[in-house]
């Protein structure tokens, strides 16, 4: 201000002498007016530059001038450039805010006071199916249209979600998504939805399983308290009580056995995947199969059993663990015996396929499966035969702990069967699991019925 002051007042008195000297005291006059008129002049047009600047310019184009002025627009160009930065910096973190919400997997809409669509994110679009250049500014009310939607937007109680139907759901895949408003600001709403399917599938699941255990064990607890009563209150001979205790027997070992494969499917579910260090020799697989498949087949049809024939055309080992595939394999042997009826024949094989593939297979001339049971066979306690099944101690696990252990070992698990032409279950081992050495013997295979096929395949 002082240099400012100064500058003011040298100005005038040079002028003032300037005058002075051309004409006297007039002169000295007309040099202050003329310095005082010149100084306001150039002030006014320099204020004038920084003001049509504030009005409409921005930190880049500041003018450049010196003294008051220039200090008035070089503090406002500072001032400028800081709130410039705080506005980029608020968009940078508004942009990172929303690209973090875009990749939530909630969907996310946002609705104005009147309930119009102020923005959504990826998700919310999906589940919902809007098209975000269509319909913002759309009222929500307009473009969802689930009863119970509406029901719950014009209620206004919004201290639970409901649930309803996503819009992309068929018959075939149903979606279903939980969606809760939470109202916020001044009567804005944000919207959230959830895919859950598959946890309502899930609790389905669930109920199904706790039920179908349920009944299994139901059955067998019924008959042994039966026995129990019968033989507290009755006064039984020896023979009799032998007899009965041999059938509480066999309700108890039904029940073990039950218990038995629902521990197994747990440790499948729970256990990592098998390595590829644990190399099994196929024959020794086979010799377990080959004992058990035996006892079983003598134990239901004595004295002879049936028909059965094991055979090894190529000398494989197996990457996999000894205990999940002893119990695959037994299983589909054991199945074989159990539906084929005595004289019947059974072929069990391992073979090896193109590309490397070794093929687990076991043959037999029994009652067949009509196609539309194939899909549903490794389903948990799914019967085709419950009473052949219960009869022969089956508990409905057998071919689910079977497609398990196939997808463990990425191996797949075939199903051709057809009613009156036997069937053949198959577990196709992947080239990578199975080292191969020479192919060993001939094929006897020619010696069952050619089976007649409709082919499912489990992977
Ligand atoms: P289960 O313990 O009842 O045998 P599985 O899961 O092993 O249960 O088999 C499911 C159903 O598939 C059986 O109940 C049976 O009806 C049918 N099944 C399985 N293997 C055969 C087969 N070799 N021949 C005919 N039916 C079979």
């Amino acid at each position: 201000m002082l240099w400012r002051f100064t500058v003011f007042a040298l100005i005038h008195l040079l002028l003032a002498l300037l005058g002075w000297w051309l004409g006297g005291l007039a002169g000295v006059l007309g040099g202050v007016i003329a310095a005082s008129v010149g100084w306001f002049l150039i002030d006014l047009f320099r204020g004038t530059r920084v003001l049509i600047w504030l009005r409409d310019g921005s930190a880049a184009d500041a003018p450049r001038m010196h003294g008051l002025w220039g200090e008035v627009s070089d503090r406002a160009r500072r001032a400028f450039r800081l709130r410039e930065q705080g506005v980029r910096d608020a968009d940078a973190r508004l942009q990172e805010f929303l690209a973090a919400i875009q990749a939530s997997p909630i969907g996310v809409v946002l609705l104005d006071e009147e309930g119009r669509i102020e923005w959504c994110n990826a998700i919310g679009a999906l589940q919902f199916g809007f098209e975000t250049d269509r319909d913002l500014g759309q009222h929500i009310g307009n473009l969802v249209r689930d009863p119970a939607f509406t029901a719950y937007f014009t209620g206004g109680e919004f201290d639970h979600d409901i649930t309803m139907p996503g819009r992309q759901s068929t018959a075939k895949m149903p979606v279903r998504l939980s969606v809760h408003l939470h109202p916020y600001g001044q009567g804005r709403k944000l919207l959230l939805s959830r895919d859950v399917t598959a946890l309502e599938q899930a609790e389905v699941m669930r109920r199904d399983f706790v039920a179908n255990v349920s009944h299994e064990i139901r059955t067998p607890l019924t008959v042994l308290a039966g026995f129990v009563e019968t033989l507290r209150d009755l006064p039984l001979s020896g023979e009799e009580r032998a007899r009965y205790l041999e059938l509480m027997d066999r309700q108890t070992q039904r029940m073990q056995t039950l218990v038995n494969d629902l521990l197994t499917l747990s440790r499948l579910e729970g256990s990592p995947s098998p390595g590829m260090t644990n190399w099994l020799t196929v024959t020794e697989l086979m010799h377990n199969c080959e004992q058990e498949g035996s006892a079983l087949s003598r134990l239901l049809y004595p004295p002879d059993g049936q028909a059965i024939s094991f055979e090894v055309l190529c000398n494989c080992e197996i990457a996999g663990v000894r205990n999940e595939l002893i119990s695959a394999l037994s299983n589909l042997v054991s199945n074989a015996v159990r539906y084929t009826p005595a004289g019947g024949r059974i072929v069990v094989t391992w073979s090896a396929a193109a590309g490397g593939q070794a093929v687990f297979s076991v043959t037999d001339s029994g009652p067949g499966i009509a196609p539309e049971h194939h899909a549903r066979l490794t389903e948990r306690f799914y019967r085709v035969d419950s009473s052949r099944s219960r009869e022969t101690g089956g508990t409905g696990l057998g071919l689910a702990i079977v497609k398990h252990v196939a997808q463990r070992h990425g191996a797949q698990l075939e199903i051709e069967s057809s009613p009156g032409r036997g069937s053949r279950f198959s577990i196709v081992f992947p080239a990578s699991r199975v080292r191969c050495g020479a192919p060993q013997g001939a094929t006897q295979a020619g010696q069952l019925p050619k089976v007649e096929t409709t082919s499912t395949a489990f992977s």
